[in-house]
């Protein structure tokens, strides 16, 4: 329902009319992302952050906030509004004074993405087109394939011919076309956004669509309800190509913007060591378009990018936030998944459990103090990746089907 003022490139600062571009800034190339922005001045006084109580429609309750019309139709499956749980247990194992969950694992194919192509999928849809594609290897194409399928898009999507089978038989079960390109996944990215200007289909591509920062902001405005508009002091956030941290970041800053909040929390990257452009960027006080790509490789799938393609986005949500990044190993996130589980009861996989070790971390390294309020983004479910998640537990006790072997067994175990 919000009118679009205009797109504005986050590295040199030019603006655009919503019709002049679609994707990135021209004059920077793919590095240059862009910001979806609106009039906050007139949506200040015509907007009030209480009437959302009445909304009942997930991440749709914020469409005021969103670039759609009014009468544009929407996805009918149930993406965001996921659950913000406090625990105090969390808090007390972090050395916090409060901590809380969000669930975003609890989303329809199970991960954040589902917000992003939700929204890509309502914009498909408002503007007749007729075939969404992406590439992916993971999360972002499952999200883009179910939210696809249940509004009858035609979805292709890229993937290097490597990629897990498990994540490519979820693209086919949701009866997306897809490609096994033999080559990276650079080079399947490229294919796909080249795909897509020969063919006249709608590329998703991740820092390529500005609008899948508008779908992911919405977990942001989230936190701010759910905590009664009284913000975490610090929100914790994976990071892979930047897009969640960005997101998150446009969201808190947009609720400052229209003054429904007082402050925008500082914000927490976590990436793998392994795959940690970002935090070496932000150590050196690199800019986004001199960053060169890393060779990444990490148990985290979903958290693995050499150059983030969200990297302008990522990087001023933690400046401007006076936030940090934090890079922890392989084995920390392991370990992090029934850890988060056990104190919390959300089984996070790897690349969404990592901000459990990062959290800690940050604790450690004074970036997170005792006394502040923390809330940590869940963005993908465990069972994703129960593969990981076996590694990072003891194994079951056998027992003989008698009493007797089960008193035995508990008094071993
Ligand atoms: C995509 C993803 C991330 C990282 O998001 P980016 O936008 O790539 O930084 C983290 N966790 C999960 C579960 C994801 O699917
Ligand atoms: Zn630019």
């Amino acid at each position: 329902m919000a009118t679009i003022k205009e797109l504005r490139c986050t590295v040199c600062g030019r603006s655009y009319q919503p019709d002049e571009v679609q994707y990135f800034c021209p004059a920077c190339g793919q590095v240059g992302t862009l910001d979806v922005l609106y009039d906050y001045e007139a949506l200040k006084t015509q907007l009030d952050r209480d009437a959302l109580r009445t909304q009942k429609e997930w991440m749709w309750r914020y469409r005021a906030l969103l670039p759609l019309a009014a009468e544009s139709r929407v996805p009918p499956l149930r993406v965001g509004y996921t659950p913000l749980y406090e625990s105090g247990r969390l808090a007390e194992a972090l050395g916090v004074r409060q901590a809380w969950v969000k669930d975003d694992g609890q989303n329809p194919t199970a991960s954040l993405k589902d917000r992003a192509s939700a929204m890509i999928v309502a914009r498909a849809l408002e503007q007749g087109v007729e075939v969404v594609s992406t590439a992916s290897t993971g999360n972002a194409a499952a999200a883009l394939s179910g939210l696809g399928a249940s509004v009858g898009l035609k979805i292709v999507i890229f993937v290097p011919a490597t990629a897990p089978e498990a994540k490519i038989a979820q693209l086919l079960v949701y009866g997306a076309t897809v490609l096994l390109v033999e080559a990276s996944y650079d080079v399947a990215f490229d294919l796909c956004y080249d795909t897509c200007m020969d063919e006249g289909w709608y590329c998703r591509n991740t820092g390529i669509n500005p609008f899948t920062t508008e779908g992911k902001k919405t977990a942001a405005y989230e936190i701010a309800e759910q905590s009664h508009w009284d913000v975490p002091d610090v929100v914790v956030v994976s990071v892979g190509d930047g897009s969640i941290i960005g997101g998150v970041h446009k969201g808190f800053w947009e609720l400052y913007q229209l003054g429904w909040i007082q402050r925008i929390p500082r914000l927490i990257g976590v990436q793998a060591t392994g795959s940690s452009a970002l935090v070496q960027a932000w150590q050196n006080h690199i800019q986004p378009q001199d960053m060169q790509p890393v060779d990444a490789h990490t148990v985290a799938d979903s958290i693995s990018a050499g150059l983030p393609r969200d990297r302008a986005k990522a990087l001023r949500a933690v400046r401007e936030t006076k936030g940090a990044f934090v890079a922890v190993s392989d084995s920390e996130i392991i370990a992090a998944i029934p850890q988060l589980a056990r104190l919390t009861g959300v089984f996070a996989e790897p690349a969404a459990a990592a901000v459990f070790a990062g959290a800690q971390r940050a604790v450690q390294s004074n970036l997170i103090q005792p006394d502040d309020r923390v809330a940590l983004l869940v963005t993908g479910n465990g069972l994703k990746d129960v593969k990981s998640a076996q590694q990072s537990v003891a194994q079951g006790i056998r027992v003989q089907p008698n009493l007797s072997a089960v008193h035995q067994a508990l008094q071993d175990g």
